[in-house]
């Protein structure tokens, strides 16, 4: 069996991505990756009354939102042999916590607490993932600290951690061996050399997702550009 490219944490126009889902899955696809997963940003509603709303996927557009992936997951299928799970990031600004949720079926609200959220998660069959537990922004915050203020109590409750992020290493994740994953938090092309996930399991959105669970035969790579398979797909738009 081989080791499948994944990249579980990707945006686009549909919040603050630079690209569109279309020139997502033709980026990802030319440049041979097996796995991605669209996740663009719902807000909670606390920052949104205090006037971010521009980067948000609105509730009431969420279903428009779905639809769009799963025309595009039909494309990356047949264009590239690619998988693509719907996904959103579940974007707490007031509370800080940022977690992804992968193959979901129906819009969660980001204002649920962290439990109550990873309920709806699973209800609905997909994968949680806790999103860069340690990164600070330029002004030192850091968007998801309430995940890892409290990690030991929420440590098995997700799917898995996010133990790299775009340039990104966070070893204590590893070191206390929660389950992990690594991905790109693309926005815009230059993202895509960041850390990505390696699985080893069947290429169908099941298997992908319970490789993630179990996490076994899981490891990181860092992408650092060209084509991902040797016989190489055209990859005109490779910088
Ligand atoms: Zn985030
Ligand atoms: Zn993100």
């Amino acid at each position: 069996m081989d080791w499948l490219f994944c990249d579980f944490h990707i945006h686009t126009t549909w919040s603050d991505g630079a690209l569109s889902v279309a020139e997502v899955v033709e980026l990802y696809g030319r440049t041979g990756f097996d796995v991605i997963a669209i996740t663009d940003h719902v807000l909670d509603s606390g920052s949104l009354a205090a006037g971010e709303p521009h980067w948000s996927v609105p509730e009431e557009r969420f279903g428009e939102y779905l639809h769009e992936l799963w025309e595009a997951a039909r494309l990356a299928w047949e264009r590239w042999h690619m998988l693509l799970l719907p996904g959103m990031e579940l974007t707490n600004n007031t509370s800080r916590y940022h977690i992804l949720a992968l193959d979901v079926k129906e819009f969660i609200s980001p204002d649920l607490e962290v439990e109550p959220m990873l309920c709806e998660i699973r209800r609905q069959g997909a994968v949680s993932v806790a999103c860069h537990p340690f990164v600070r922004n330029h002004s030192g915050e850091s968007p998801s600290e309430h995940l890892w203020q409290h990690h030991e109590r929420y440590a098995s409750m997700f799917d898995a951690w996010e133990v790299a992020n775009r340039d990104d290493l966070f070893n204590v994740v590893g070191l206390k061996k929660f389950n992990y994953i690594a991905n790109s938090d693309f926005h815009e092309e230059k993202h895509l050399r960041s850390w990505k996930t390696l699985l080893r399991c069947d290429g169908n959105a099941e298997a992908v997702k319970q490789a993630i669970r179990t996490n076994a035969a899981v490891s990181l790579f860092l992408y650092r550009g060209g084509p991902l398979r040797g016989d190489g797909f055209p990859s005109p738009g490779m910088p």
